[in-house]
């Protein structure tokens, strides 16, 4: 994940013309450095043969021009998640060779860390790499497809990580198209031996995944900038003119919100699998999203959802960045408390943005805020878990255990609210006349625009008190570092609301599952006397489908929906094989908590609650 701050530059498209007939020979005839020279070569030239599809095997061609005698090279141990993944375990068959096609000795010298002894001069190293991993989060090569997230792909020389490198794919079959989200690798299909573009430095070229295949693009134009959706899925599952207009009512939603537009050029990439896929990647001038298909046909609000919360992701996060975040340390985690604003405040932010766009109406957006609140007030980790201390943690995400309502709480979940409570904190202080918009327009041109990046939550608390003018000492000591309850009808009176608590039947599955982000659930807990003990369910059990259809991370919140008694009939995996087990539906009772009307909501109430929702502020009213 890469910072851009505010320079137009970024991937330049390289501006000379170069031959396919000699570059087709890269293939076929191993990179050396005598081969064939680029117009423009550049300190790290990449070339990646996609030849061993079937073995989902990319081929990797690193041609450094210049260096000493010892040359170090670094794999990334993670990226885009914050989950440590040691891609280096994927690496196989390191080589180099120095400027006259001669060995040179490659030492492993850490788990992924490589160090190359060769004469002073050109170099190329290359090696074989698994890319087996489908969704935003990873990397895949197969006989469909390829989608590179280049830093689980590529190594990197840290002496030359800051200067430019570019990238070639070889032996891409002839039908293939190529996309990156720089909008620069829109090469037609045909053209084998794709220069995908030159990129000023490492961060860039790994904020620029690549989708390689068939797939179906559209494109619309909007004040002034081009959007290009582009989606890998069975036509049939989709229709790319509705998700086209979806987008644009998203997009001008937030554009305008943000009075800000640093890109002119956005690519939406969307893969429709049929199997579980659910979660998206935000990049600065795009986002790769995965999606089910089965979902995706029954109701469009979802993937509004999340194209949502990963466009407005290309200012939070990408361009007003946390400084914990910077610089990026591709070599260890990086400890951050900054993720309750950075994902949490995106949530709230997405969600309004559905409301401003006319997506959802104003009871929609209370029922949101009110199931955020219910999941909160469900996790008993919420009285000893911070916000800040959820999001320092989140690199224990990938492990089940750690997922569980009694030892976490979510970021997500927490920020969305604190977002929300930020929001009409500052309009109760201003009378309506400020609101979170103000803050992330100051936070916008006190750091993005200025290349800096912000003091993490007292870089948020400054901002807030920069537009309300008053202190938020006490807000960011109770709820942010702090663990005090929440006393919502503090903070929703202004809009003439109150949060109730009641409580409801529902269906009980007599399991809990959680998932990590894309994959498969996997059951944490089986509820003792259940049906779903007696037909045999238990911790560690992952859940691949649920009547007939893959499950995801949706499933907990799925089976709630359904009515108590219906037979569920569940598809089971663990180390001792597949099994399918059915069993009807218990009964629990749960609390829940509702958004209300106050007993009297005055006209003024009514004016804030819609200002609120739809993100305005109400310049005309007296402080
Ligand atoms: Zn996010």
């Amino acid at each position: 994940m890469s910072r851009l701050p505010t320079a137009p530059a970024r991937f330049l498209l390289a501006s000379f013309v170069f031959c396919s007939l000699t570059l087709g020979t890269y293939g076929e005839t191993p990179v050396t450095c005598a081969s064939p020279p680029s117009a423009e070569p550049q300190p790290t030239e990449y070339f990646v043969s996609v030849s061993n599809r079937a073995d989902h095997q990319a081929h990797v061609s690193m041609r450094l021009r210049d260096g000493g005698d010892i040359r170090t090279l670094d794999m990334p141990v993670w990226n885009a998640l914050y989950q440590v993944r040691d891609f280096a375990a994927n690496i196989e068959d390191v080589r180099a060779q120095d400027a006259s096609g001669a060995p040179a000795k490659v030492l492993n010298t850490t788990t992924s860390e490589w160090q190359i002894t060769a004469p002073a001069g050109c170099i190329v190293v290359s090696y074989d790499i698994h890319l087996d991993s489908p969704g935003p989060f990873g990397s895949a090569l197969n006989a469909e497809h390829g989608f590179f997230n280049w830093a689980m792909v590529l190594m990197y020389s840290p002496a030359v990580r800051s200067q430019p490198m570019s990238i070639r794919l070889l032996d891409v079959p002839t039908m293939w198209g190529l996309r990156d989200l720089h909008v620069l690798g829109a090469a037609a299909p045909g053209r084998v031996d794709q220069l995908v573009g030159i990129a000023r430095n490492y961060d860039e070229l790994v904020d620029s995944p690549v989708e390689l295949g068939s797939f179906q693009q559209s494109e619309f134009k909007q004040d002034g900038a081009t959007y290009h959706v582009v989606v890998d899925g069975n036509p049939a599952d989709y229709d790319l003119a509705k998700i086209d207009s979806t987008l644009a009512a998203i997009t001008h939603a937030e554009v305008d919100w943000m009075q800000d537009r640093p890109y002119d050029e956005y690519t939406f990439l969307y893969h429709f699998p049929k199997g579980p896929g659910g979660g998206g990647m935000e990049h600065a001038y795009g986002t790769a999203i995965d999606m089910n298909a089965n979902r995706l046909r029954s109701n469009l609000l979802p993937l509004a959802s999340v194209s949502a919360h990963e466009f407005f992701h290309l200012w939070n996060v990408k361009r007003i960045r946390p400084q914990s975040l910077e610089p990026i340390d591709y070599q260890h985690q990086m400890d951050t408390r900054a993720l309750w604003f950075s994902e949490g405040v995106t949530n709230t932010v997405a969600d309004m943005a559905l409301a401003r766009s006319g997506l959802i109406d104003q009871a929609d957006y209370l029922r949101r805020v009110s199931s955020a609140i219910t999941e909160l007030e469900d996790r008993p980790a919420r009285q000893w878990q911070s916000a800040e201390e959820s999001s320092l943690n989140a690199w224990f995400e990938g492990i089940p255990f750690y997922r569980s309502p009694e030892r976490s709480i979510s970021y997500y979940n927490k920020g969305e609210i604190l977002g929300i409570l930020l929001d009409l904190r500052i309009r109760q202080l201003t009378n309506g006349r400020k609101s979170l918009r103000d803050l992330f327009q100051w936070m916008n041109q006190h750091y993005a625009k200025q290349g800096r990046f912000f003091p993490d939550s007292a870089g948020v608390e400054q901002a807030a008190e920069a537009v309300a003018g008053q202190s938020f000492a006490d807000f960011f000591r109770d709820y942010v570092v702090g663990v005090k309850e929440i006393p919502y009808d503090e903070f929703l009176s202004f809009a003439g609301l109150r949060a109730v608590a009641t409580t409801a039947t529902s269906a009980s599955a007599g399991f809990t599952t959680t998932a990590n982000l894309g994959a498969q659930p996997e059951v944490t807990k089986v509820d003792s006397g259940s049906d779903a003990q007696r037909a045999g369910m238990m911790v560690g059990d992952r859940v691949i489908a649920m009547n007939g259809h893959p499950a995801d991370a949706s499933l907990d919140s799925e089976i709630s929906g359904m009515a108590p008694g219906t037979l569920v009939r569940l598809q089971l995996e663990n180390r001792r094989g597949k099994r399918e087990v059915d069993f009807k539906l218990g009964l629990r009772t749960e609390v829940s908590h509702q958004l209300q009307d106050l007993a009297t909501v005055t006209p003024e109430q009514r004016a804030h609650r819609t200002a609120w929702i739809l993100g305005d502020d109400e310049p005309g009213r007296v402080p």
